[in-house]
């Protein structure tokens, strides 16, 4: 596993992310991370680095992966995910959250739409309190998706995307289709 995250534990992410505890503030995320791993499961090959995902690491970043997950809840850092997964051809399971709403889809360019291709529902500016239990629900998900495309069973949310309703308390789904003109997967 190759955790990539620049950014320092702060108060606000206690709510939420549970690798993190209070000791652990202004400390560097992805190190913290990669320590709290092995601490859990000391036979688990963790690499961590401490860089902000950009158009010049990327690439070197996701080298030799066999699934690309885009846990950053950031549009920028999840279209960089998304090119280095069209590179390589490989799937990207993309999450994200916003106030009371997840979001959880594959993307698999060459045999699926991609992010550029999906016009995905984006959070509005306001930036509302994220829910706690939220990144929980679909980062759960999120990995169960991952063990499927790991264990050799496949995505199943190839060209769904599932949506979660926090304040409904329900789970419904779209379909999303490959764009023949997308400059990213047709490239
Ligand atoms: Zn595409």
């Amino acid at each position: 596993m190759r955790l990539v995250d620049g950014s320092r534990v702060c108060l606000a992410d206690l709510n939420h992310q549970v690798l993190f505890r209070e000791r652990d503030l202004g400390k560097p995320k992805a190190a913290i991370a990669e320590r709290r791993l092995k601490e859990i499961n000391p036979f688990v090959t963790v690499e961590s680095y401490g860089e902000v995902l950009s158009q010049h690491n990327v690439f070197r970043l996701a080298a030799n992966c066999h699934v690309l997950i885009d846990a950053s809840n950031n549009a920028e850092t999840g279209f960089l995910l998304n090119l280095a997964a069209a590179k390589q051809h490989i799937p990207l399971v993309h999450a994200r959250v916003w106030a009371m709403t997840g979001l959880l889809t594959t993307f698999w360019p060459g045999r699926g739409p991609c992010l550029a291709c999906a016009l995905l529902e984006t959070p509005s500016n306001s930036r509302p309190t994220l829910i706690a239990p939220l990144p929980g629900i679909m980062g759960a998900l999120q990995a169960l998706e991952v063990m499927r495309i790991l264990g050799g069973l496949g995505p199943a949310l190839l060209g769904r995307v599932l949506i979660f309703k926090g304040d409904q308390f329900k789970f419904t789904e779209k379909t999303i289709r490959s764009y023949p003109l997308c400059p990213v997967c047709t490239a």
